[in-house]
């Protein structure tokens, strides 16, 4: 199936049955465009328009009202909190990173009280991510409490794949791939079908199933909403590239006894991270060596994913029959504690460190830094972008330059190692989107967002020109 850009989405075909219609339409790739029209209402982006964070969709047909996702804009893009996302009726989120979530309290703090639907993996991940977000912001415990009491009375879990009755809409949550829980919303009136793709994880990806690509057919999908955070880009790293990177800075810090300080986001990234050092550990292709999750997020996430193994993939599945947890090995330990975490800075290496935040902004790592980044005998190492601006970024120029940092306060030399492991994308790339896209059958139009305006232009120009 291919299409083509510019031609008009509801272009009706003359002299066809319906289904035929149906089959042979093209639809039309649409960047950076709030509104798209559905036959009896519109799908309003409100926001992760021309940005790749915030997203937040309104869907308006069979005269209700749904958002999908109340997200909040992160780094330095920026967001208003949209005053149309107040008149939806209910609520659909698609996975629990703040991107997608980070505005439900701005919701609910206006007195909105309707329903709030989501995979049962995606709520729970919601409420850790939500009730550390609210802690790093300054609220009180008591109000933090307050907040995830009416949360949960709200949430509606629904499973993947069963149809929900939602105002008298039909809602189907597809998996996405993206992170434990993470879905793609469907959402059908009796006149209009709307998909909302939510984050698109690769395929393939560890721990997590493909995303999904079957759908029913023999109605047309009026509207896809589609995120296209590497829609102008390729990865190029294989699991074996990834593995083979990671062995070797591993091996090249313990035969130096150095620590290990590797800065990540505690939910996706902490437990791709933990499914490949199990590998590397159980096939032993690196030395015992001690690894601390020090980052009392990331072990909730790591026990959520733990409690919701039923959806883990089918190799992660057999590995758990074998007896091997993807998540879990004989050197693998717990840092619960902050004193213990401090007391960390003090044991010689070498030793595996992980502790949020991903890009150095705040958390456990930043005491981790400033006592190692001035030692040789440390190796920082980033599994995951470091956007401008952000520490983990200074710390990266600080190294192939020389120099100085300021890292918890302090400017402290950087004489570590610092090392990068590549293609940990949790994000599918244009050539992954453009097959998921494909396996949607007759799809009217595609409203992109989530992307910046080179990714989503280029993406339109590049997934229409490759047609037929
Ligand atoms: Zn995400």
């Amino acid at each position: 199936m291919g299409w083509r850009a510019g031609r008009f989405a509801t272009e009706p075909t003359e002299g066809c049955s319906k289904l035929a219609a149906m089959t042979s339409s093209v639809p039309e790739i649409v960047p950076v465009t709030e509104v798209h029209p559905l036959p009896d209402g519109e799908v309003r982006l409100l926001g992760a328009v021309r940005q790749v964070t915030g997203a937040m969709t309104r869907v308006d047909s069979g005269g209700r009202r749904l958002l999908v996702d109340c997200g909040v804009a992160q780094g330095r893009e920026e967001m208003a909190f949209p005053e149309a996302a107040r008149d939806a009726e209910a609520l659909v989120l698609t996975h629990g990173h703040l991107d997608h979530i980070g505005h439900v309290p701005t919701l609910l703090e206006g007195g909105w009280d309707g329903p709030i639907y989501g995979t049962q993996a995606t709520l729970e991940i919601a409420k850790l991510s939500l009730e550390d977000s609210l802690g790093m912001q300054g609220l009180r415990d008591n109000e933090i409490e307050r907040f995830l009491a009416r949360f949960r009375q709200l949430s509606r879990p629904v499973p993947y794949g069963e149809r929900a009755s939602v105002l008298g809409l039909d809602l189907t949550l597809h998996e996405a791939g993206h992170i434990l829980g993470s879905a793609s919303a469907e959402i059908a009136s009796a006149a209009s079908r709307v998909i909302v793709s939510g984050d698109l994880g690769r395929p393939d990806s560890p721990i997590l199933r493909d995303p999904n690509t079957e759908w029913a057919r023999g109605r047309a999908v009026d509207v896809v909403v589609m995120e296209s955070t590497y829609g102008s880009r390729e990865h190029a790293h294989t699991h074996d590239d990834i593995e083979r990177e990671l062995e070797a800075i591993l091996k090249d810090a313990i035969a130096r006894k150095a620590k290990v300080l590797v800065p990540a986001f505690a939910i996706g990234r902490t437990q791709t991270l933990l499914y490949f050092l199990d590998s590397l550990v159980e096939a032993r292709r690196i030395p015992e060596v001690p690894v601390m999750i020090d980052t009392p997020m990331g072990l909730a996430v790591t026990k959520t994913y733990k409690r919701f193994r039923r959806l883990y993939d089918k190799e992660s599945l057999a590995k758990l029959a074998r007896g091997d947890d993807p998540l879990d090995f004989a050197d693998l330990f717990a840092v619960e504690r902050g004193r213990d975490s401090r007391k960390l800075h003090d044991v010689e290496g070498p030793m595996v460190i992980i502790a949020g935040s991903g890009m150095c902004t705040g958390g456990r790592i930043l005491g981790h830094l400033r006592e190692g980044l001035p030692s040789p005998n440390t190796t920082v190492l980033f599994v995951g972008y470091q956007a401008e601006g952000t520490p983990g970024r200074r710390i990266q120029e600080a190294a192939k330059r020389g120099g100085k940092v300021r890292v918890d306060g302090e400017e402290v030399l950087v004489r570590a190692r610092v090392a990068t492991l590549r293609g940990l994308s949790a994000h599918a790339d244009r050539k992954e989107l453009r097959a998921w896209l494909a396996s949607i059958p007759g799809v009217r139009r595609v409203a992109l967002h989530h992307g910046d305006v080179e990714a989503q232009t280029s993406f339109a120009a590049w997934a229409s020109r490759r047609a037929d």
